[in-house]
């Protein structure tokens, strides 16, 4: 595996493999690598000669009173877990490569799907991680592009962006990797005690209460969330940032259930914010 911390270097990685008539995936990542990870390398492998991974964690999608000082970072380890999941090339830029004015004059917004849910509990974050991630691909130039389910909102507005401007590539989402106890993973999930590591098990709880009860015949999203509610509510130090039902596309909030809805939630379990999201009323 190729370790390379330039944006120099990448490019000419990048022409050596066209060359050769390589097709190039990214998976971009901010790193503490777990499954979820991996699995988007396993599937990026299955259409690609070759797999290009960063790890790079982008001040400009945290905000001041944010983790982005204490986000876990283990370079080390994650090498390791890369090349042993058949990762062609890793980019591992320092933030004054990627930033060397900071913050940058030019940035990405893209409007209304970033405006709701994560993006209105943390101002400015999607604009972070649009610029981040049109600087990547401007400088990985892949030909595909692989993103978590895990985050639906980002791969929406990320899918957004390529449209808008013409980016010559595919993005491709891949379905979220869970713990055995339906967890989420996540490299937040490393912050729980092993008390809130127990409670944090009420959002994909809760979100499985959402589908039986949407299953069984309840439409009404009032009445959806309420159930959900109920769930989280049982844990002491769970709060609620927020629990809403989007339609899948536009991510508008929906009163009843007639199409595909995501149904996505935030939720602070101690001073850890962790969320999740599941498909209902259609093929994910
Ligand atoms: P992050 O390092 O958290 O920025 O995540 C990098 C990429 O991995 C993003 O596309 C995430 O959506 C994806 N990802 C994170 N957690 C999971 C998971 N549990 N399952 C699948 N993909 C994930």
């Amino acid at each position: 595996m190729k370790i390379i911390h330039t944006i120099k270097q990448m490019r000419i990685w990048h022409e050596e493999e066209r060359l050769k008539g390589k097709r190039i995936a990214f998976v971009p990542t901010m790193g503490y690598l777990h499954e979820g990870h991996l699995s988007l390398v396993q599937v990026a492998k299955q259409d690609n000669d070759s797999v290009v991974m960063s790890i790079f964690v982008n001040p400009l999608q945290f905000g001041p009173s944010e983790d982005y000082g204490a986000y876990p970072r283990d370079i080390k380890r994650d090498t390791q877990l890369a090349e042993e999941a058949g990762v062609a090339a890793l980019f591992l830029p320092e933030v004054l490569e990627m930033y060397p004015y900071y913050p940058q004059l030019t940035t990405i917004e893209v409007q209304e799907v970033s405006e709701v849910l994560c993006g209105a509990s943390r101002p400015g974050h999607f604009t972070g991680v649009t610029t981040i991630v049109a600087k990547l691909f401007n400088i990985v130039r892949p030909d595909t592009a692989y993103f978590g389910q895990k985050d639906y909102q980002q791969v929406r507005v990320i899918k957004q962006m390529v449209q808008d401007l013409n980016m010559p590539l595919e993005i491709i989402s891949v379905p979220i990797k869970r713990e055995k106890d339906g967890l989420a993973m996540s490299s937040r999930n490393t912050y729980l005690s092993e008390e809130e590591r127990k409670e944090a098990i009420c959002l994909s709880e809760a979100l499985c209460i959402c589908r039986d009860n949407h299953d069984k015949g309840e439409k009404n999203a009032e009445n959806l969330i309420r159930y959900m509610v109920q769930r989280i509510n049982k844990e002491p130090s769970a709060v609620i940032d927020y629990i809403e039902i989007c339609d899948a596309e536009t991510l508008k909030p929906l009163s009843y259930v007639q199409r595909q809805a995501v149904v996505a939630l935030a939720v602070k379990i101690g001073r850890t914010r962790l969320i999740d999201n599941i498909i209902i009323g259609g093929r994910a």
